[in-house]
């Protein structure tokens, strides 16, 4: 012992020999704020014999001595004070001069969980452990909380405060990490922390304050001790946080916490929100670890041990990274006998969609899919299960990324109204946008779909050029509204469609695999330019001018092609000489998709007079936009009025930027170029090995993935790809067709996809294309 604790044991000899008629061999004990000791009776008998200084007051070790009391009369193996003579469990005394608070534990046997190897864990032990905080919980549920409740930097109802505060303080993988779970916490668990129920609680059952039978073979939990933090705070924190200790170093943390929360909720109820709330809490304790060892180490420089403290939270933090969120949730739900969806049955929705939906809605599938989550590249069905889906390119950054979800949610409760009144957003966003683009477009105007873009479009080529003659590629889709649809030979050539109206004129699909002239080289460019000439020269011969020649950036519905290099350079001049404009839609293929650019007309070396944005743009909430040139703007303006209720207003305006930074933040081109590339190339290896695949091709992540029954004749091979649809859709994986021929395979996922996302695609569709 040395000096300080030789002095501080004579000193407990004798308060213990006068107030508690108790003597015996005193041995310093570790301590993390107290000063402690172990205290062995003549009789064998054991007591730990703690000097507080500073921090807590009488009242609250006194709340602390009830609560362990109470939890003890309940059978639970927790330490009780020792009464001194007058009846007292705590009593002021001073300590070398300094005021202290003095109490007598009773003693609890056992290993420190923390020196049981994490190997030596067993789901017994997991279970003893949840089973245990279940039932204190459930003991204290009626426990009167302190009178006043100062507030804690280790209170994870304050933990998203807490942390995002520190996060200057942090390096930048760990920043990069804690930042995004906290986005995450923000928009999913803080809107129903009202629903959390509270109660006082331990509020920290980590590794240094749980006993278990044997540090070798650990069976069962014997002792929780320490209630030095019991709070006030919402009561599922208990196993969140017990749970954020337990699981480190385990090799499966999800079967553990699964474990540990089904044996609480045996003993404890959990209401569903707590239930849903659990994995996102146990992320923010690993996160608060992190960041009050980061804050501790900054007032510190000297002191290594703080940062080395926090490492096996980091790594935790960092594999629980690699689990999808609301996967752990619908295992937990199962654990805990919740439904993983409290909603309708597939079937139910079906039959309503037939009594009060118009049936000329489509479905996917066969048997269609209920999905009721979206997060990354991923969606979830009712029951939990992940399908990566390969097709959804409107949530271009991720399927409900929380920066955007945040966006949208903290606009909404500030203001949503029209652009008749002045706004920040809407002139930020504009700038923000043009920003991307070549200086040419320069004026914005803000609509909700790209039905309602292209509809735009085709008003401002008519107001300017004086012309409605439109120039349309064959196989081409444009969108829903009446002028739309008149201009989508994919619908008026299609069931239901009465062809070409007279002012729409269609021309060749510069398609490289199909089409007459093949080869993405600049002879099948001009070649299908040709045929531009062609309807050009009809029109003049009927003493006709074009208004517009529409066309997109690479062909979306016509069957994900990539144009011949050159062919929007021949023809744009050609259009324009003859009087028309140039619209490019780019409502599929926008915003960084093509990898090597942020738009896909600059891959075709122009640069369009009108171009029209949706899809991507807001991730999923409905905005779109037509840009174009100062000119074009100028002469939409004849007196009439342009007013949008819903375009450009504030709301789509914060999330379209957000969608920006997402775009820059993450690097989601770069990955475009990158995941693309290296999906293109296994694609292609695939195709190497199966008759069946005719063509791959691509830019960035809009690739296209043709079927044909027979190469040299390259007959699609439609029911082939309709089965095999099917059968991703039976490994987890949403893909569609597209084209004439519905025999195209649509890749042009959320820009996130990772490698392993492509491998695990191409795999499946690998077993696919043998099964046949
Ligand atoms: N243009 C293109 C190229 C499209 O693919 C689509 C939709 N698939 C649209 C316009 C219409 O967009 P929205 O459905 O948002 O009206």
């Amino acid at each position: 012992m040395n000096d300080a604790n030789e002095s501080s044991a004579e000193f407990a000899a004798a308060l213990l020999n006068e107030h508690y008629a108790l003597s015996g061999r005193l041995d310093a004990l570790p301590g993390y704020r107290d000063r402690n000791f172990l205290l062995t009776t003549g009789s064998g008998d054991r007591f730990v014999v703690k000097f507080t200084q500073g921090g807590e007051s009488r009242r609250d070790l006194a709340l602390q001595n009830r609560a362990m009391s109470h939890a003890a009369a309940a059978g639970l193996p927790v330490p009780v004070a020792v009464a001194n003579a007058a009846g007292e469990d705590v009593t002021h005394v001073a300590l070398d001069d300094t005021a202290c608070l003095f109490r007598v534990l009773t003693f609890l046997p056992g290993a420190f969980y923390a020196d049981a190897p994490a190997e030596s864990h067993t789901p017994a032990l997991w279970s003893d452990l949840g089973a245990l905080l279940g039932k204190l919980d459930a003991t204290l549920a009626d426990f009167p909380p302190p009178a006043s409740g100062a507030s804690s930097q280790w209170d994870l109802a304050h933990g998203y405060v807490v942390c995002r505060n520190a996060l200057h303080v942090l390096d930048d993988a760990p920043r990069r990490l804690v930042g995004g779970l906290l986005e995450h916490y923000r928009g999913h668990v803080m809107p129903h922390l009202g629903e959390l129920p509270r109660s006082v609680i331990h509020n920290d059952a980590n590794d240094h304050n749980l006993l278990v039978d044997d540090a070798g073979a650990p069976s069962r939990i014997t002792g929780l001790i320490d209630f030095g933090d019991l709070m006030l705070t919402h009561t599922v924190n208990e196993i969140a946080i017990a749970s954020a200790y337990a699981l480190m170093g385990q090799p499966d943390p999800v079967a553990t916490l699964t474990q540990l929360v089904a044996a609480y909720h045996g003993e404890r109820s959990l209401v569903a929100a707590e239930v849903s709330a659990i994995d996102a809490l146990v992320r923010l304790r690993l996160c608060t670890s992190v960041c009050n060892a980061a804050i501790a180490s900054a007032q510190h420089p000297g002191n290594a041990y703080l940062q080395v403290s926090a490492e096996p939270a980091l790594e935790l933090l960092a594999r629980l990274c690699g689990e999808s969120p609301y996967a752990v949730e619908c295992e937990l739900r199962r654990a805990c006998a919740m439904p993983t969806d409290p909603g309708r049955s597939r079937a139910a929705i079906v039959d309503a969609r037939r009594t009060h939906l118009s049936e000329a809605l489509s479905l996917n599938f066969r048997e269609p899919l209920k999905i009721v989550r979206g997060e990354g590249a991923y969606l979830f069905d009712e029951h939990g299960r992940k399908y990566l889906d390969m097709v959804n390119n409107v949530c271009h950054v991720g399927h409900c990324h929380p920066r955007v979800v945040s966006a949208g949610q903290a606009q909404m409760a500030r203001l949503n109204t029209n652009t008749r009144f002045l706004h920040d957003n809407i002139v930020d966003y504009a700038e923000r946008l043009l920003a991307t683009m070549p200086g040419e477009l320069s004026v914005c105007l803000f609509v909700n779909s790209g039905s309602e873009a292209n509809e735009l479009a085709f008003r401002l080529a008519r107001t300017c050029t004086g012309s409605r003659e439109l120039l349309v590629v064959d196989g081409a889709y444009h969108g829903n509204t009446g002028a739309c649809v008149d201009a989508s030979p994919y619908k008026f050539d299609g069931p239901g469609g009465a062809g070409a109206p007279r002012h729409v004129h269609k021309v060749m699909l510069p398609d490289p695999y199909r089409g007459p002239f093949r080869g993405r080289g600049r002879e099948a460019a001009a070649g299908y330019a040709r045929d531009v000439c062609r309807v050009l020269e009809a029109l003049a011969a009927k003493g006709r001018r074009p208004g517009a020649f529409v066309c997109e950036s690479l062909q979306g519905v016509a069957g994900q092609i990539v144009m011949p290099e050159g062919y929007l350079q021949a023809v744009y001049p050609m259009v324009r000489d003859a009087g028309g404009v140039c619209i490019a839609d780019e409502v599929q293929v926008g915003f960084g998709r093509v990898g090597s650019h942020m738009w896909a007309f600059e891959t075709q070396g122009v640069i369009p007079d009108i171009l029209t944005l949706g899809k991507p743009i807001g991730n999923g909430h409905p905005m779109a936009a037509v840009v174009t040139t100062r000119e074009i703007a100028e002469a939409f303006v004849t007196g009439m009025e342009y007013f949008n209720t819903f375009g450009g207003n504030p709301v789509s305006c914060a999330i379209g930027a957000a969608v920006l930074d997402v775009i820059r933040e993450e690097g989601l081109r770069e990955n475009a170029l990158r995941t693309g590339a290296y999906l293109m190339e296994r694609l292609r290896g695939l195709q190497h090995d199966v008759e069946l695949i005719g063509d791959v091709r691509g830019l960035g992540l809009f690739i296209g993935v043709e079927l044909v029954t027979d190469r040299t004749s390259t007959a699609p091979a439609r029911r082939e790809a309709a089965a095999l649809v099917e059968f991703m859709k039976s490994r987890g994986v949403i893909l569609g067709t597209e084209g004439p021929g519905d025999n195209v395979l649509k890749i042009k996922p959320p820009m996130v996809l990772t490698r392993r996302d492509a491998d695990l695609f191409v795999d499946a569709l690998r077993t696919g294309l043998a099964r046949r």
